[in-house]
């Protein structure tokens, strides 16, 4: 059995309950060492195998699944924040139906979520953005042209820029030419839930300076819209003259 376990985005307390026991009971850990704090390591048990899937290929990987299978071993996949965001966990999921090995999947806190908590940000703010869209800027990895960020940035909705702080200047362009105001809050959150993590606050305007200045090349997340401004309307939920499922609403 292989559980793929979302480590978190970075602090070793912010795995799920359910994450920590998988990890406790492996006998295997496979985990992403590119992005994942090694203080997590201390949940498994002594004994455990650990490999680092930084340095291999995604044939070393099912080489060690197959092994620890073939020995009746439980493995753990240990990928950063939740692996469906940029985890590379699809090819994996094949790759185990076709040998037959079952699998399932723990989610974790995305470092978008991690990043939230470091700036205090609420993504979808009312009446001012109610849609979050998660992408990254095209580099050695390409984009679907469809998704160009000028294309998304015409929305002006919330915008969450995974993978894409060495782009940072081409990335202002897009993000300025596609719609955004200059004057648009933005944020840099490096090492979102680290000891060591970072926020830097700025405006589209000013991104790629804030980045460069900063000396950000990886592991940082770059967040753009106004749900960063101070401008909203309260919610709707909490009016006292709405009515909701739960509760009547005064005049
Ligand atoms: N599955 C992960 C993302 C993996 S892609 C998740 O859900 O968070 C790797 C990219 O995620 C990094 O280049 C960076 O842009 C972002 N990232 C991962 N952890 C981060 C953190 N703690 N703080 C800021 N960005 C992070």
């Amino acid at each position: 059995m292989v559980h793929f376990v979302g480590a978190g985005s970075g602090a070793a307390d912010l795995i799920t309950v359910r994450g920590a026991r998988l990890l406790g009971e492996a006998d295997v850990v496979i985990y992403a060492g590119s992005l994942v704090n090694p203080e997590l390591l201390q949940y498994v048990r002594e004994g455990c195998e650990i490999h680092n899937s930084a340095q291999m290929t995604l044939e070393q990987v099912l080489d060690v699944v197959r092994s620890a299978e073939a020995a009746g071993k439980t493995t753990v996949r240990l990928h950063t924040g939740d692996s469906s965001i940029y985890g590379a966990v699809r090819e994996q999921f094949d790759q185990l139906e076709a040998l037959g090995i079952a699998y399932d999947v723990c989610p974790g806190v995305s470092s978008f979520c991690g990043a939230a908590a470091a700036l205090r940000a609420e993504y979808t703010l009312p009446e001012v953005s109610q849609t979050v869209i998660i992408t990254r800027a095209a580099g050695r990895t390409p984009v679907p042209d469809r998704e160009s960020i000028r294309s998304l940035a015409v929305h002006r909705a919330t915008m969450v820029l995974f993978l894409s702080t060495g782009l940072s200047q081409k990335l202002q362009e897009e993000l300025l030419s596609g719609g955004y105001p200059p004057e648009t809050p933005a944020a840099v959150v490096y090492k979102a839930t680290w000891p060591e993590e970072r926020v830097f606050r700025c405006t589209v305007g000013t991104l790629a300076e804030t980045v460069e200045g900063a000396g950000l090349t990886k592991t940082a997340l770059i967040i753009v819209g106004n749900c960063l401004g101070a401008d909203y309307e309260r919610s709707k939920l909490y009016d006292p003259g709405f009515t909701t499922e739960f509760r009547r609403g005064g005049e």
